[in-house]
């Protein structure tokens, strides 16, 4: 098989010696004969698993005490519930910058008082508001660091009066976050921290047990902690893989490691896409994610052709979000710089 260059927008690319240790795990795990899929979450084996993956995460995103660390099911989809859940009380504050942000104004909705403190929807989500106030009455604020469809990303967090609360799903581990500024960070994994099935949620146990609701168990933050996130069965194949990437990373030379290469990507395709008369970016330039770029053909006859050539060179998963249309080539931590080389050229050559 040829090289197939994966710029998959999710579930995503994975290092191919991630790929090697998650099946060794799958035939011996830890020496034990027996397959990661088969063997009791609560063995010491396991347990360790979980522990080494708590660490490591803390150690790469330096991530202070007075956080907890959990590995939850559902997906980021179900912590757009959570959140409110745990954390709604009077009001919660959000920004609106995509689908996603959509969908979690949507969520919280079911369980009290939101207020948009801004929206970037006018413009069909393509740039960042950064002129709005955050009201002090809200119990938090939520935004998304990186919008996974429309091809932006925040460049820095506001100074938030209330707890901060962040979607990083499609960019975390790709640059240097000052978590100390977020009371919350969750993340689905399968962009940028190991396969689908596990959701990172890393949470400072201080903003816990503030609401008057009663929230049901598998709701409620504060009994996965006290469960050491045990409290049911957690995902566990997907724990184990995760932990394969993220030593992977720390190899690699950690967050700043994959910020450079994430920049050399970045950079790249988008002295591409402004230099070819054939492609034009369709968000705001500053406001551009170095994770998920979105361009359009400026001449749509073009498109087959264009299609056809870089199918030809073995690149997959360019095609836009079914919301947004045009290319997306998402570029996460695993994605070789030759894999934007293999792009750029066919940029340049699809039309001579
Ligand atoms: C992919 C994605 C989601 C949805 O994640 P699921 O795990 O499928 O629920 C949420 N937020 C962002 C920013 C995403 O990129």
């Amino acid at each position: 098989m040829s090289k197939v260059h994966n710029f998959s927008a999710g579930p995503s690319i994975l290092a191919p010696e991630v790929i090697e240790a998650s099946m060794e795990g799958i035939r011996n795990f830890a020496g034990t004969g027996l397959s990661v899929l088969e063997v009791s979450h609560r063995g010491k084996e396991f347990v360790s698993v979980v522990e080494e993956t708590q660490a490591t995460i803390k150690e790469l995103m330096n991530i202070p005490d007075g956080y907890e660390i959990l590995f939850l099911g559902g997906g980021a989809s179900l912590q757009f519930l959570m959140v409110a859940y745990n954390l709604l009380e009077t009001k919660g504050a959000y920004l609106k910058t995509g689908v996603w942000a959509a969908n979690a104004v949507k969520e919280a909705k079911y369980l009290g008082n939101v207020e948009v403190v801004a929206s970037s929807e006018d413009k069909n989500y393509s740039y960042i508001p950064k002129t709005y106030t955050i009201p002090t009455d809200a119990d938090y604020f939520h935004c998304t660091s990186n919008n996974t469809i429309y091809g932006t990303q925040m460049k820095s967090f506001p100074d938030s009066p209330v707890t901060m609360v962040c979607d990083m799903s499609s960019d975390i581990l790709s640059r240097q976050v000052d978590v100390s500024k977020f009371g919350l960070i969750y993340a689905g994994a399968q962009k940028n921290m190991g396969p689908a099935g596990v959701t990172v949620v890393i949470v400072r146990k201080d903003i816990l047990g503030k609401v008057s609701r009663a929230i049901p168990s598998m709701m409620n933050y504060q009994v996965h902690i006290d469960k050491e996130t045990m409290f049911n069965t957690p995902p566990v194949f997907p724990i184990f893989a995760m932990l394969q990437n993220l030593k992977w990373v720390k190899k690699c030379g950690g967050v700043d490691e994959m910020q450079k290469r994430a920049a050399a990507r970045a950079d790249m395709l988008y002295a591409e896409i402004d230099s070819n008369p054939l492609f034009k970016g369709n968000v705001e330039v500053e406001d551009r994610s170095q994770m998920n770029v979105c361009f359009v053909l400026t001449d749509e006859s073009l498109e087959e052709k264009f299609n056809a050539a870089w199918k030809a060179a073995g690149i997959s998963g360019i095609k836009g979000h079914r919301s947004a249309g045009g290319y997306r080539a998402s570029m996460y931590n695993a994605l070789p710089l030759e894999s934007v080389e293999a792009l750029v050229n066919v940029m340049r050559t699809f039309n001579n």
